[in-house]
């Protein structure tokens, strides 16, 4: 077993470090306070092939493979998890388009997204009255002669409002996950409208919306894959996309433990330094130990994505531990802030709320213990 990165990870993982330190990380309290989507910064990480990093030369991605992508979010969101979260989603979406997509599909809408020309792109699966239970949304599309119409509301879009193309499930067929197929839908889509900005606990300066559509009339060509065989590509891309919330929690939990440590070194209680009372070692100790082992199920659910194996349970396993060790992390770093903790000031506060949401999106706990051992069981 060979746990040194390739030279291409290296570079990649130092890339996103440089800039998530010198160009996300000074203003991402700011961004936060002002929920300011961050526009700027994401083009210049589109320069930088930070929006293709499992995508194609061919389509203006960066080929570097799935721990690249991995490390390199853990590096984004250990700066500005909002920011990362959109890289995310960008990256999750052109890389559905690169596998399922058309010649065409992919020659229209992924240069665009790895150039930055596309703020970013979005992943529309979830409704109002179903998260976890995809496969009885609701949404419908109906063939017509000049294409599609489709009408529906999708729930808690990330990007929704800025997304040049949204990857988007509507039900063309029976009732269940065999009768859902998935479109391609550009920005400014006759019909679409975007629903008011969600004031979110956490993630503040990332766009979460809903997207109505209303006889939304899309193109012939909008289909991406074969008509009600789209619910596999959302599972799909949910194997891979889980893997990005894993890093996304352990980016943030690893800025958490940074901040406590510091803290630790310079804070003194009963003629001591905190980190020189055991009760705050052992914190310390617990939550490194626990973000080792987060990366450690992140880095082998990325390599064998990587190797084109099988890796649902280990993309379940590896969401569910880090998104929990995460918030246990945060948790614990947040204690040894003391009062100060509580107060804006100090970057804890966001890290916190930042981090409450990943137990939740691309699936719940819940539905990665429910996907673990339905494997488990099945043998
Ligand atoms: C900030 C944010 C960004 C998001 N971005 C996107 C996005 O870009 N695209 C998108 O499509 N969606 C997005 N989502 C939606 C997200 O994926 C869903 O919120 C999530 O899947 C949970 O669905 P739900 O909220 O409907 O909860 P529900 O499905 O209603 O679940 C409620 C609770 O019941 C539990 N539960 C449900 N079913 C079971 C079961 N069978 N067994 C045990 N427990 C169960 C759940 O685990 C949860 O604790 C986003 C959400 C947020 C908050």
């Amino acid at each position: 077993m060979d746990f040194e990165l390739s030279e291409t990870q290296k570079l990649i993982q130092q890339t996103a470090r440089d800039f998530a330190a010198k160009e996300l990380a000074p203003g991402a309290s700011a961004r936060d306070a002002e929920s300011r989507f961050p526009f700027a910064e994401l083009k210049k990480m589109a320069e930088l092939g930070l929006m293709g990093i499992n995508v194609p030369e061919k389509f203006g991605g960066v080929e570097a493979g799935v721990v690249a992508y991995a490390l390199a979010m853990m590096e984004i969101s250990r700066a500005c998890a909002s920011t990362a979260v959109t890289m995310a989603v960008t990256n999750m979406a052109a890389e559905i388009i690169c596998y399922f997509g058309s010649e065409e599909q992919k020659q229209t809408h992924v240069p665009l997204i790895t150039n930055g020309e596309y703020p970013a792109a979005a992943f529309a699966l979830t409704e109002p009255q179903c998260g976890s239970d995809a496969s009885s949304l609701q949404a419908s599309a109906r063939r017509t002669d000049r294409g599609w119409v489709l009408n529906g509301t999708k729930q808690f879009i990330t990007s929704g409002a800025h997304a040049g193309v949204s990857v988007c499930w509507a039900r063309t067929g029976e009732a269940g996950a065999h009768g859902i197929s998935a479109f391609l839908v550009s920005k400014d889509t006759p019909g679409m409208t975007v629903g008011p900005k969600e004031d979110k606990m956490g993630l503040r300066a990332s766009n979460t919306v809903s997207l109505i559509f209303e006889d939304a009339e899309l193109p012939a060509d909008a289909l991406l894959g074969e008509e009600n065989h789209g619910f596999k590509i959302a599972m799909t891309a949910l194997d891979g996309g889980r893997i990005g919330v894993a890093s996304q929690a352990t980016g943030i939990a690893q800025a958490a433990l940074d901040e406590a440590v510091n803290y630790a070194r310079d804070r003194k209680s009963f003629g001591k330094t905190l980190g020189e009372h055991q009760a705050i070692q052992w914190m310390l100790a617990d939550s490194a130990t626990e973000l080792d082992a987060a990366r450690l199920l992140i880095l082998r659910a990325a390599h064998l994505k990587q190797k084109k194996t099988a890796f649902t349970r280990e993309a379940s396993m590896a969401k569910l531990y880090a998104t929990e060790a995460a918030n246990r992390i945060c948790g614990r770093c947040f204690q040894i802030h003391g009062g100060y903790g509580y107060i804006k000031e100090y970057p804890i506060e966001r890290l916190v709320r930042d981090c409450r949401v990943t137990t939740i999106y691309e699936g719940t706990s819940e539905i990665q213990r429910l996907v673990i051992a339905r494997l488990l069981l099945r043998g």
